[in-house]
């Protein structure tokens, strides 16, 4: 039975809980809803502001404070306020450490392989933590404003994020208290936003550019039949407005001839002049001049000046923006739309530069803020079934599979695979009376698996013991629309079974995953001939094996020469297994087959001569 509310804020009867969409972000998150016009508009709860800092502060009982007040502390009590944890979501301490110094709070670096931990006051928390408070906000701003309570959600995140940082963003959500129905791409959510998309009969390549305060991403997508497919992705995650601040902070300290170095002691005044620097920038949006004063530093900069001092860093976008088309096989031509999101792209410097590389009008009649969680909120309302049915799709950056023989890499589900995905594959054991089986869980191009990136290891555990080469173990990959993997062993013969939902013990930035590509791409001659030799060392290995069983248990069947023989065979093959050239192996293994397999038709005879004995043939 479908219930049945009123909404006390909208008057209007509500068949269903709201679902709102939030875009989680690194500098600001945002809630929005769809109103009873069914129109998605954001949350501005009692006046308190549309955007909420992303920024966590602990106070000395350490209870959490988030958004503009949290802001407050960033100068007075730098060391308990947390900003820009979207960075660290589903990192490890190896990941970040790079770029360590722009938090000035401390990242716990004991263990550089796990996920990091922060330490505020006398307290720990893990970016998954921090993340649920902002959520909460979220939360209760959404269930204060609309006056019902808000327990379901959609949550964007970059279309590069990988499973870990995918789980970790459900995971705040789930510890926020909301139950997140998905997680969408934010490129997908702002075209859902200017409505693209929406009609299943529309087809469209639009490229869509994100400058936000700190990180910069493009995302080419294809849209066709009401399905988004992410065709590539690029940009800089440590990239974006922030960096035009510096720079016209840097120019007035030269132009005021002071020292860097100096002023960055005291920390009230550089926050002040970095303040001052972000108002300049915005009002350079609007006019051409900006002038005043802190204390005895001009503060001047004309939009010219400013312009010319953005200038390499505007370029560095448009570069990621050729390398994404270039990995979507397009030109600039191809592109239907563009659309702009993120604070930075109101510099018309800015939009100017992305007019003029991809030759049209960039869409940017919605707020670049909050187009994204308008777009989550159009999400929510198409799983609340409000709307026609509209898949989400994206495609898997790397391929995920399995460790073989050798350290070989078994591809299961392969790079640019749409998801959601399943594949499945048989294996069996290599030797006798197996009862576990290793399952290690790959992502990446290489052939070795100790080239790739593990993401999980678990044992098959009461595989009942039998010859090698009987259990017939399923291995399958579910891939879902989140771009979370389960993988399932299970031995048919008996039913064991064993399934992990992979959490991946550390990140992977969308350089790792170029680099990975690249990596592929130069040692894939190389790759081809490891994995040949390998695998004609696999086959020698189970060769021998069988080989010296076989005379283990058979040699009555066999003349004493042939005993000393067939070992002598056994003996030039372990002797070749450890040759680079596999042709050697292999001229071997063909040689001690060939020498024993009579053998085995003796033997086959003799059983079939005992299994025929004694019965009376009419
Ligand atoms: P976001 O991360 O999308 O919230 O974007 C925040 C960035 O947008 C910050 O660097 C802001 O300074 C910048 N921003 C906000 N408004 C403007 C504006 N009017 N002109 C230029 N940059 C702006």
């Amino acid at each position: 039975m479908a219930k049945i509310s009123i909404n006390l804020a909208t008057g209007s009867f509500q068949k269903e809980e709201i679902i709102v969409g939030i875009d989680l972000g690194t500098t600001n998150s945002l809630v929005a809803f769809i109103n009873p016009d069914k129109d998605p508009q954001v949350i501005n709860d009692a006046g308190k502001g549309i955007l909420v800092p992303s920024v966590v502060y602990f106070n000395n009982q350490n209870e959490a404070i988030v958004g503009n007040e949290a802001k407050e502390f960033l100068t007075t009590d730098p060391a308990n306020t947390i900003f820009s944890v979207k960075r660290l979501l589903g990192r490890s301490y190896k990941d970040v450490a790079e770029h360590k110094d722009i938090f000035s709070y401390k990242i716990i670096d004991d263990d550089s392989d796990a996920l990091v931990k922060i330490q505020a006051g006398n307290r720990f928390y893990t970016p998954i933590e921090l993340s649920a408070e902002i959520l909460k906000e979220l939360k209760a701003r959404a269930e204060h404003a609309l006056k019902t309570p808000v327990n379901r959600a959609v949550i964007t995140v970059p279309a590069y994020f990988n499973d870990s940082q995918r789980q970790a963003t459900r995971d705040a959500g789930k510890l926020a208290g909301l139950d997140v129905m998905r997680i969408v791409n934010e490129p997908t959510a702002a075209s859902l936003a200017y409505g693209i998309g929406l009609d299943p009969t529309q087809q469209k390549t639009i490229a869509v550019y994100d400058l936000g305060g700190g990180t910069f991403d493009v995302s080419i997508l294809q849209i066709q039949n009401g399905i988004f497919e992410v065709l590539a992705t690029n940009g800089n995650t440590y990239l974006g407005g922030d960096d035009f601040d510096r720079s016209i902070l840097n120019y007035w300290l030269e132009k005021n001839n002071l020292d860097v170095n100096v002023v960055a002691q005291d920390n009230i005044l550089m926050q002040t002049l970095r303040l001052q620097a972000e108002a300049a920038k915005k009002a350079l949006s609007t006019q051409n001049l900006y002038n005043e004063q802190v204390g005895e530093i001009w503060c001047t900069i004309d939009k010219q000046t400013f312009e010319q001092l953005i200038a390499v860093k505007v370029e560095e976008t448009i570069t990621a923006c050729k390398n994404a088309l270039k990995d979507a096989g397009l030109t600039a031509s191809d592109i239907d739309e563009v659309i702009l999101v993120g604070g930075s792209t109101r510099t018309p410097f800015v939009k100017q530069a992305v007019e003029n590389f991809f030759g049209k009008k960039p869409q940017d009649n919605i707020n670049p803020d909050e187009v994204v969680a308008l777009g989550a909120a159009i999400q929510a309302d198409v799983l609340a079934g409000n709307r026609s049915d509209i898949l989400l799709l994206d495609v898997t950056p790397l391929s995920l599979g399995i460790e073989t023989m050798g350290g070989l890499m078994d591809v299961i589900i392969a790079r640019n695979s749409k998801v959601p995905t399943k594949a499945g594959r048989q294996y069996t054991t290599s030797i006798d009376g197996q009862v576990n089986m290793k399952i290690s869980v790959y992502q990446g191009e290489r052939d070795l698996v100790k080239e790739n990136r593990k993401l999980a290891e678990f044992d098959l555990k009461g595989i009942p013991a039998m010859p090698a080469g009987l259990p017939k173990v399923d291995i399958n990959f579910l891939l879902n629309a989140d771009g979370i993997l389960t993988v399932q062993a299970i031995e048919l013969r008996s039913g064991v079974k064993q399934e992990i939902e992979i959490t991946p013990s550390y990140g992977l930035s969308d350089d790792t995953v170029e680099k990975m590509l690249m990596d592929s791409i130069t040692h894939a001659k190389s790759d081809v001939a490891q994995r040949m030799l390998i695998e004609a060392r696999s086959e020698g290995e189970q060769l021998v094996y069988t080989a010296e069983g076989f005379i283990k248990k058979h040699a009555e069947h066999l003349t004493e020469t042939e005993v000393a023989e067939t070992v002598a065979h056994i003996e030039a093959l372990k002797n070749a297994l450890s040759s680079l050239e596999k042709d050697i192996i292999l001229k071997k293994a063909d040689e001690l087959n060939e020498f024993t397999r009579p053998f085995a038709e003796r033997v086959m005879d003799a059983a079939i001569y005992t299994a025929m004995k004694g019965k009376k043939i009419e």
